[in-house]
């Protein structure tokens, strides 16, 4: 689906037909013109020809049925991994990947290991939404939360991430408040700084995975460019702009980066009101190994007793390879 075609095709039109087609493809989801029926059979069949709503997909749904992985295909035959959560309290979370593969190559990540095909346009990213949106409409669900955890660096993509934005958050289309919209990067200062300038009320979090530059240098190859002292500046010059929490994430690899230390050393390094940190239950995939849950207890423990709130991450989807670190696009 191109969406810009979209609003190309109905530029000439009165404004209200744009809303019309909108509707039909966010609120009613229809799979296929043919079935917006408020449309001009005539335009219809053009916006058949022009500008396609399939969406090619397969899914995998994990045993307890909360996770649902879906490979989705792009016109040009590459394939991509996004990902359904669906939690307890009603709230459905989409995970969006934002490129095909990623150039960062961090060691604990299979997306990392892809390398880098190129960046998705803004309407393959809404279409991950949109195709999960579809999912859900048989049980009258709805996706209520998007994150951009998925396959690659959004920051390194930020037009297109934040035209997909607008969209997600524009109430003509899915209407999903800013507050319910997450961006997660490796540490990209630059997108920082836009992202406090374009978007104040969506959220952010760094992905962190090391409490010193030397560990970090090892794990993720991008800490060269930009690392720790640089990161948390960028971050508390985004709080004073924003006044908004920061979530720094944290897998836990054993013996790796999960000692006793280590959490004292993070602790004294994130010690600021308005950071937390998720610690995050690593999914193996070969090289590395996960902490033991008394290990990630005991690293939470020392990192609350430092006045840092913490929390960890529920782990959706191992079973079905749809976990943080896990997508490939297979
Ligand atoms: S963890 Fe994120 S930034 Fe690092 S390689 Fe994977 S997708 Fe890219």
């Amino acid at each position: 689906m191109n969406l810009s075609k979209l609003d190309e095709i109905l530029k000439s039109a009165p404004v209200f037909r744009l809303a019309q087609a909108k509707k039909a493809v966010f609120f009613d989801l229809v799979e296929d013109w043919s079935k917006a029926t408020t449309i001009s059979k005539d335009l219809r069949e053009k916006l058949r020809k022009e500008v396609p709503l399939e969406i090619k997909g397969k899914i995998l749904v994990s045993k307890n049925g909360r996770t649902v992985k879906a490979a989705l295909e792009l016109e040009d035959g590459l394939k991509i991994e996004t990902v359904l959560m669906k939690h307890t309290d009603k709230r459905n979370t989409v995970c969006v990947s934002s490129q095909v593969g990623c150039p960062l190559g961090c060691l604990f990540c299979v997306t990392g290991t892809m390398g880098f095909k190129r960046n998705l346009t803004s309407s393959e990213i809404v279409e991950q939404v949109l195709f999960f949106a579809r999912y859900l409409k048989k049980d009258k669900e709805k996706i209520t939360n998007v994150v951009f955890m998925g396959m690659g660096e959004p920051f390194l993509n930020w037009e297109n991430v934040k035209k997909a934005i607008e969209i997600l958050n524009d109430d003509n289309c899915f209407g999903i408040g800013a507050r319910k919209i997450s961006v997660s990067t490796a540490g990209i200062t630059e997108g920082i700084e836009r992202l406090a300038e374009d978007f104040p009320q969506i959220n952010l979090a760094i992905s962190l995975h090391a409490p010193d530059d030397k560990l970090r240098g090892e794990l993720m190859p991008v800490n060269q460019k930009y690392p720790l002292e640089k990161i948390l500046k960028s971050v508390d010059e985004y709080i004073e702009k924003t006044n908004r929490k920061v979530m720094f994430e944290y897998v836990m690899l054993k013996d790796v980066n999960d000692s006793e230390e280590q959490a004292k050393k993070l602790a004294k390094r994130l010690k600021y009101p308005l950071y937390m940190v998720n610690l995050i239950a690593y999914n193996p995939n070969g090289r590395f190994e996960s902490s033991s849950p008394e290990r990630i207890k005991k690293f939470k423990a020392v990192l609350e007793k430092a006045g840092i709130f913490a929390t960890q991450r529920y782990r959706f989807g191992t079973d079905i390879e749809a976990a943080c670190g896990q997508l490939a696009g297979k």
